[in-house]
């Protein structure tokens, strides 16, 4: 039988959801940097974010390390103190009595490197383009234990509920997935109960549609729409930031994720980018591998040196993908 991870679930999902919402609360303040191309507030948000979440860790669970993508070292530069203090600005908005080195203590309580036979990954702000574009960012979280993920917690502040819809009204999504026992959203902003989500139960991926990275640096866009030809996909790819990508294919608003490395290249994906998107989707029923047909290997530490490139489909279609992607690499 499966474990229910009952606390996990509670601690992660509510650790995700007071980050998403520092956050928000950055990039509400960040119009006119923007036009600077100042990267300072998404630093705010990264550490922010980071310790808000290992704070919740850390107090719940004390013993698990935590792999999570950010340190405070670059905080504690005297150089960067207006960062610092803005930091702790935000963090004092969840927790009012918060300090500089109790902050610093918290990030860096994310800094575990090695692989553990139970730990959590953290990503404080997955999508950094987008979060500074105005576009889809993530904030994510997962337990892995024995090199599985378990319990994921995901969110996407700006993912709206209507993704096709010009100015959808509202925006924000938590997802939350165990595995054994489904996946499950919520709108950020309401109190009620999460419930299930599915996958689509496409068979014919000429009827699906694909997402896919919105920086062609991270993703061959090229490849992607050859693969796409091959699956006879009319549909244009839906293009966005972070792991929202696994957030829409297990909510149902695409069938397939392709994340296909630049031919030429060999970037080794982060575990932060993929351990709870990657149970989110296989928890609402579909298939994650990586461009081979492997499983994502969660047992190397900060990497997935095992694996290139990923693959997320909605279950049924996931062979037929994976056929085309290898004519297509041909
Ligand atoms: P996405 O928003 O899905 O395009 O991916 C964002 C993530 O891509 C970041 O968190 C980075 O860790 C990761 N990344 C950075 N460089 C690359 C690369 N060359 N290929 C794939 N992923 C990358
Ligand atoms: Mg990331």
């Amino acid at each position: 039988m499966s474990e229910s991870y009952d606390r996990e679930r509670t601690v992660a999902f509510g650790a995700v959801q007071a980050a998403a919402e520092l956050c928000q609360s950055v990039r509400d303040g960040m119009s006119e940097v923007l036009e600077k191309d100042d990267r300072t507030p998404v630093t705010v948000a990264d550490f922010g974010s980071q310790a808000l979440i290992c704070r919740a860790l850390l107090s719940e669970f004390p013993n698990d390390p935590v792999i999570g993508e950010e340190d405070s070292s670059a905080l504690r530069d005297p150089e960067n103190a207006d960062v610092r203090d803005a930091v702790i600005e935000h963090v004092r908005a969840h927790h009012d009595n918060a300090t500089a080195e109790g902050v610093y203590s918290w990030i860096d309580h994310g800094t575990a490197r090695e692989y553990s036979d139970r730990f959590w990954t953290v990503d404080p702000i997955d999508g950094t383009k987008g979060f500074v574009r105005g576009d889809q960012y993530a904030i994510a979280l997962a337990l892995i234990v024995e090199g599985v993920p378990q319990v994921a917690a995901l969110c996407c502040p700006y993912l709206p509920d209507d993704l096709d819809a010009e100015a959808p009204d509202t925006r924000g999504q938590a997802f939350l997935a165990v595995r054994g026992d489904g996946a499950y959203r919520r709108p950020l902003q309401s109190n009620d109960e999460p419930v299930p989500i599915h996958t689509t139960d496409t068979t014919d991926p000429s009827q699906g549609r694909f997402t896919e990275s919105f920086e062609s640096s991270h993703s061959s866009h090229d490849l992607a729409s050859e693969t796409g030809d091959r699956l006879s996909i009319t549909a244009d790819p839906l293009r966005i930031d972070s792991q929202a990508k696994y957030a829409v294919v297990a909510w149902g608003h695409a069938d397939i994720y392709l994340r296909l490395p630049q031919p030429g290249t060999n970037y080794t994906e982060r575990i932060w980018d993929h351990a709870a998107g990657s149970l989110v989707v296989e928890a609402a029923g579909g298939t994650v591998t990586d461009v081979h047909g492997n499983p994502l290997d969660f047992s190397h530490g900060p990497l997935l040196k095992d694996n290139t490139g990923v693959i997320a489909t909605n279950g049924p279609v996931h062979d037929q993908v994976l056929d085309a992607l290898h004519a297509a690499a041909e």
